[in-house]
């Protein structure tokens, strides 16, 4: 793993927590994302060489929905950038992780995802990332 790419953070309403986190951070999001298969909005923030990507539910199927249903808003994953994503969910499936899709999706922000289940990590959702290169 190479960093944390980025923290995902589970919101209500993006408009007002893109403010918040403006505020809180002395910048604007650099740009906000459909991501249709998920059904959420994304925004994203950069910090340092991490990003911050609020999320919020598009739809009441969503994963984001139901996460605040049961959590409230909060932190919603961790994403570690890898080099190469399939091998990385060869590697944790041999040490025993449970990993949600082992073909990676097209997630948001140009990237291949995975994810590894909360239950694996302690009660984290991980997120595993590689850079789309085009
Ligand atoms: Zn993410």
């Amino acid at each position: 793993m190479k960093k944390i790419e980025h923290i995902g953070i589970a919101v209500k309403n993006l408009e007002s927590a893109n403010a918040t986190y403006a505020a809180l951070l002395g910048k604007k999001h650099y740009k906000t994302e459909k991501v249709e298969s998920e059904g959420v909005n994304t925004s994203f923030f950069l910090v340092g060489e991490s990003k911050i990507e609020l999320l919020a539910a598009t739809i009441p199927e969503s994963p984001i929905a139901s996460f605040i249903e049961k959590r409230g808003e909060g932190i919603h994953h961790i994403a570690f950038q890898v080099e190469d994503i399939q091998k990385e969910i060869t590697r944790l499936k041999k040490e025993g992780f449970h990993v949600l899709n082992e073909i990676p999706k097209i997630g948001a922000d140009n990237k291949l995802v995975a994810f590894l289940h909360p239950k694996s990590a302690h009660g984290v959702l991980i997120e595993l990332c590689q850079e789309i290169i085009i």
